[in-house]
């Protein structure tokens, strides 16, 4: 069974995993929720709520570096970033059509005038409103807007579990208006992104075309004709990337066929991570066109997309499938610095204070532990590198590297930092 993500014909998150995964991820070590404290990653405040995690130094540098990559290759395909406020009069869901089918999963606020506002569980309306700001002619098409930003629904408190369901999600969201005949560019480029980034976690993606079921054809929207098009646009993108894809049946939204892309952990589970969700309903309900060759205005579309989706609950799938070892790019501690002994220290010093001027995160063990000691605690904190400097190290000005695999040796500190710094610029896994 597939347990699914972010959808935009549902607020965020989607369904849920099962019982059994919990004690699973537990017994081996693995559970998220376990890793995170370990990790000092996030906690839970009861002054604050429950589903509400709040992000320590440690777990926002991780959430920073994602997206950091997220956005670097959505940069080079021409996305810009956008900001919009995390409240919005009722009205705008209303017109977007999510108010009377979501209006039990939001948090609804009055103001002081007897205003009806909610805090948004999705993005596009915000966004579309950006688009809607002034005309846009053929030649500025496609618009790509890009924003990781917080997002809110009302979970049950029963439903709450972890990073895997909160009640505040973190998208990666973007949004692509363009005219119909770019739709299998855009679709490709985003393919390209989501293999790109996947790829840097050793998961494994299967694709699946979402497709509408004709049979119950009065469940979405839009003629016959249009969805056919849509799909068959689809279908040709899939053949194109050689991919072999499987069909959803039944899996579409209510406003367009989507590209979902599962993936495959270390645990043998699949998770439904990243979509491409391709929207002719939005559009037609605010009223979304461009100025065509003919000087008319031309109905656009709309490309919904998430690379991480949940960036919450992708952190709770890489935290039990990588068992808290993230690669060194992603490390929020990259190197531990560990002098054989006090008199050790200031070598250590000098090491560590070499490697933060080279941007690479490091911390220096002044504990007065053994050195047997302090290299468990570097194992147990989950670093992926380990310095040792003693007699010998001082003597040679150098350092001995020892990181999960073993042994590298004992190199001078310019041969480390180029090493690692290699490492972390091809986001080895
Ligand atoms: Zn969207």
């Amino acid at each position: 069974m597939t347990k699914k993500q972010h959808s935009d014909d549902k607020p965020a998150q989607g369904g849920s995993r099962p019982k059994s995964d919990a004690p699973r991820a537990q017994a081996l070590g693995r559970d998220h929720k376990q890793l995170g404290r370990e990790l000092d990653l996030f906690v839970f405040s009861d002054l604050v709520g429950s589903g509400l995690p709040l992000w320590t130094p440690r777990g926002t540098l991780v959430r920073n570096l994602l997206d950091d990559f997220v956005w670097e290759l959505r940069k080079k395909h021409g996305y810009q970033k956008v900001g919009i406020p995390h409240i919005t009069k009722r009205e705008l869901y209303e017109t977007s059509g999510h108010w009377d089918k979501f209006k039990d999963d939001l948090f609804h606020i009055t103001s002081r005038e007897g205003r009806d506002f909610a805090l948004k569980p999705m993005n596009c309306p915000h966004h579309i409103q950006i688009f809607a700001r002034r005309p846009h002619s053929y030649r500025e098409m496609p618009q790509r807007y890009a924003e990781t930003t917080m997002m809110y629904r009302d979970e049950q408190s029963g439903e709450l579990n972890g990073l895997s369901r909160v009640r505040a999600i973190t998208i990666d969201d973007a949004h692509v208006f363009c005219r119909e005949e770019q739709i299998k560019e855009e679709f490709s480029t985003i393919w390209d992104i989501i293999q790109e980034f996947y790829a840097a976690f050793g998961f494994k993606l299967q694709v699946r075309l979402s497709f509408h079921d004709p049979k119950t054809s009065e469940k979405y929207l839009g003629g016959e004709e249009r969805w056919k098009l849509a799909e068959d646009t689809l279908s040709a993108i899939a053949k194109e990337k050689g991919a072999e894809a499987t069909t959803g049946i039944g899996e579409a939204a209510f406003y367009g066929p989507k590209l979902d892309f599962i993936a495959h952990d270390s645990l043998g589970r699949e998770w439904q991570v990243a979509t491409i969700q391709l929207d002719m309903n939005m559009p037609e309900r605010f009223d979304l066109t461009c100025i065509n060759e003919k000087g008319e205005k031309e109905r656009v579309v709309m490309v919904h997309c998430a690379v991480m989706g949940s960036i919450e609950r992708f952190l709770s799938v890489i935290l039990e499938h990588m068992q808290g070892s993230f690669p060194l790019w992603l490390a929020p501690v990259q190197v531990k610095v560990l002098p054989v002994s006090e008199k050790h220290a200031g070598y250590g010093k000098e090491i560590s204070d070499a490697l933060i001027a080279e941007e690479i995160r490091a911390e220096l063990d002044v504990s007065n532990e053994t050195l047997g000691k302090k290299i468990r605690n570097a194992k147990s904190e989950k670093v992926p590198y380990f310095l040792v400097v003693g007699d010998e190290e001082v003597k040679t000005k150098s350092a001995t590297l020892e990181g999960r695999s073993g042994k590298v040796g004992t190199l001078p500190l310019a041969d480390i930092i180029a090493k690692l710094k290699e490492e972390v610029a091809t986001k080895a896994a």
